[in-house]
């Protein structure tokens, strides 16, 4: 095949990474009655028996999603399964199995690779899913992990982005922000070990962020107790790019706009005090941070009783027509409207 002539080379960074998702994919077809739903939320879906099938894949990079220098093989392994984990519980979907394909550099011990299984096996076991395959084969730039997630749900249970409501409460799970206070101060520790060799890196007292960006869990707690309680979610989506992408995902797909009040955004006190040393304000934290996988999703107002009653859960906004605008109510009471982070990159 031709490749395209040096002056018409659009670089990557002019277009980001949903602008090149939506390009690359707009002339996909749907040729099968059984692909239920294909590109555009967490998972796929896929006609099954009794339940449908869920299916989403995830790749984490060496240099881009990790740096080997600070991060536990085995906390990685555990990492790239729930990452995608995330994603089928974002559809209310149950994971039941993964593949996971590996690219590795001839520098890698076979040590290092148990130990990374060891992290895959721990995720296995905890979230009851089967390894059923994978690939093997070499790279020469760095680590690479692939892992696809297979789930069901029955069809009736299964939770979109696209199907929110104006007026419908958004809520979000846990807290926001700490992943990427984690991933910060990880960096910093870093540069000082780097430039004043022999320093070992002081991280006593900030587990919980380091925790949140080294060994993230998937809210499947969450999916639980909102089954319990008789609550299905009217959308639904994993907060891995950030607050304000992901909401502005559920927002797009489903035509609508929305009222985010800063006031209620879920923070923890390790992520504030640490957002302060480091100069960036806690809702910037919590809205371009991203890796927090948190669940992002709505209510009808019938369910505002219920929802108020499950601690994990705060109520953060609410869904407006799509004509009154995507908008962050400040805590000063100005209203900003809510734009895609600087997570919107390739880097995602
Ligand atoms: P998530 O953050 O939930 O994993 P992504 O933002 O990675 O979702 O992807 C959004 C949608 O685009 C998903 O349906 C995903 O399967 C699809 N997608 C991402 N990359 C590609 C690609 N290279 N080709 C086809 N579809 C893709
Ligand atoms: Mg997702």
């Amino acid at each position: 095949m031709d490749q395209p002539s040096k002056n018409q080379a659009t670089p990557l960074s002019k277009i980001g990474e949903f602008k090149l998702i939506n390009h690359l994919t707009e002339k996909v077809d749907i040729k099968h009655k059984s692909t239920i739903k294909g590109i555009g939320d967490d998972a796929a879906i896929i006609k099954g028996g009794k339940e449908e099938l869920v299916v989403t894949t995830d790749m984490l990079c060496e240099g881009i999603h990790f740096d080997l220098l600070y991060t536990p093989i085995k906390h990685l392994g555990y990492k790239a399964v729930v990452v995608n984990l995330s994603d089928i519980y974002a559809m209310n979907a149950r994971p039941e199995q993964i593949t996971v394909s590996i690219a590795v550099s001839n520098k890698i011990s076979v040590e290092f690779l148990e130990e990374l299984y060891e992290g895959i096996q721990m995720a296995c076991d905890n979230y009851q899913v089967d390894l059923i395959g994978g690939d093997t084969t070499s790279s020469n730039s760095g680590l690479i992990i692939s892992v696809t997630a297979i789930g069901r749900a029955l069809k009736e249970d299964i939770v979109y982005r696209s199907t929110a409501a104006a007026n419908e409460l958004i809520c979000v799970s846990g807290d926001l922000g700490g992943a990427y206070m984690g991933l910060q101060l990880l960096e910093r520790e870093k540069s000082i070990y780097e430039s004043s060799k022999g320093v070992q890196p002081d991280l006593s007292g900030y587990d919980y962020i380091l925790e949140r960006q080294l060994k993230p869990e998937a809210r499947f707690d969450i999916i639980h107790t909102l089954k319990k309680k008789g609550i299905l979610p009217t959308s639904m989506i994993d907060v891995s790019d950030g607050l304000s992408s992901d909401l502005l995902h559920l927002c797009e797909a489903s035509n609508l706009g929305c009222s985010l009040y800063e006031e209620k955004i879920p923070i923890d006190t390790t992520t504030v005090s640490i957002s302060e040393d480091f100069k960036i304000g806690q809702t910037t934290a919590a809205l371009n941070g991203g890796e927090d996988y948190e669940l992002l999703f709505t209510v009808k107002l019938d369910d505002h009783e219920k929802i108020t009653q499950i601690p994990e859960i705060t109520i953060i906004g609410h869904m407006n027509g799509k004509g009154e605008g995507k908008n962050l109510i400040t805590t000063t009471g100005s209203v900003i409207e809510i734009t895609a982070s600087g997570w919107d990159s390739i880097e995602d």
